[in-house]
């Protein structure tokens, strides 16, 4: 397997690091091809990703992601939403799972949901016009996005609950009557059951009865939005991975961002960073070493090896490292 590895910026840098070394416990034959992109990169060559990198990028087997700083120039183009359109990775999935000893701030832990975000359209699209009284961007939905995500969504329910939450604003948005007309045919065809809700309820039901909910599919920056406040469920950014995946390519990152404020000081939670590892794993069919990982993650927690996020007091690299031990003790 060639595996493209992308640091980035702020937490990225050591977050990664952490995951690798739990994957390198697995000892699997896996060539690493690490790539420098992001707002490090663009202060120093003008350039936060090149047409090399995208190359390098394709040529992998897949990508491991930690987190890119945004850099404060208008005229600065997104290095995700290049890389997710030019690999054109069009389904975003972030399961949202309680994670055993650890309690999110509603307190249950009776949910377990995935949210399968569409990620090259929307309100993402990058057509945008800004003059100096206005500014547009425009919101792009079409038949064949929607069809794709709906196909991808309500698989991922055949192999679940067989449910689906079609999250949407089409009261208002027009384009969105095309997103939840699509949604809904794709269900009926795939004999999937299906519920559309607005985004805004959405966003309280996800807080007050997260259990309702088996897969939600929705549009890109609702996606984006209640993906995070969905983190909150679990018990916060450092504990939620995710996957972007296409026909050809697929990436794996944590939910997190770089989080300039902690970035250098070594308590970054790495957990979310090494389950995105742990997807990635999933989606090479690795099942048995993905599950090494998630014991391996329970032990470290239940032994209290945690980042002060959760109240702990373990180091990045200290949590890596108990995960990664407890991993070679598991295999023997
Ligand atoms: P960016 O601009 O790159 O999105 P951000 O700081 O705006 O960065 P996030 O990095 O997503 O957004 O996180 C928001 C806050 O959550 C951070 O400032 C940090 O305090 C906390 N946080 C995020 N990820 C982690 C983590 N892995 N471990 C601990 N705290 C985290």
């Amino acid at each position: 397997m060639k595996l493209a590895v992308v640091e980035g910026d702020g937490i990225g840098k050591e977050v990664i690091p952490a995951a690798i070394e739990v994957m390198d416990a697995l000892a699997l034959p896996v060539e690493k091809v690490p790539v420098e992109l992001g707002y490090g990169k663009w202060e120093r060559t003008g350039s936060a990703i090149t047409d090399d990198d995208l190359e390098t990028l394709k040529e992998c087997d897949c990508i491991l992601f930690g987190a890119i700083t945004t850099p404060p120039d208008p005229a600065y183009k997104s290095v995700l939403l290049t890389i997710r359109k030019e690999l054109d990775m069009y389904a975003n999935i972030r399961p949202i799972k309680p994670i055993d000893g650890i309690v999110g701030v509603t307190g249950r832990n009776d949910f377990n949901l995935v949210i399968v975000r569409e990620n090259t359209e929307g309100m993402y699209s990058g057509i945008e016009e800004i003059h100096e009284d206005v500014a547009y961007t425009k919101r792009v939905i079409t038949r064949k996005g929607s069809k794709r995500i709906a196909e991808y969504a309500c698989k991922l329910a055949k192999s679940r609950q067989n449910r689906v939450e079609i999250v949407h604003k089409s009261n208002v948005l027009k384009s969105d009557r095309l997103f939840l007309d699509v949604c809904r045919q794709t269900a009926s065809s795939h004999d999937v059951e299906y519920h559309d809700t607005l985004v805004d309820s959405m966003a309280y039901n996800l807080i007050t009865h997260p259990n309702r909910y088996d897969v939600i599919v929705t549009t890109n920056l609702f996606g984006d939005i209640l993906s995070d406040m969905a983190a909150a469920l679990v018990g916060g950014l450092g504990l939620v991975p995710s996957a972007n995946i296409g026909e050809k390519h697929a990436f794996f990152e944590p939910v997190h961002g770089s989080a300039p404020d902690i970035a250098g000081k070594g308590i970054a939670n790495p957990i979310a960073a090494i389950l995105s590892m742990k997807m990635m794993l999933e989606w090479f069919k690795l099942t048995d070493q993905a599950k090494l990982i998630q014991d391996a993650m329970e032990y470290a927690i239940n032994q209290n090896w945690v980042t002060p996020d959760l109240g702990g007091k373990a180091t990045t690299k200290e949590v890596g490292q108990v995960i990664a031990g407890r991993v070679k003790q598991l295999i023997g």
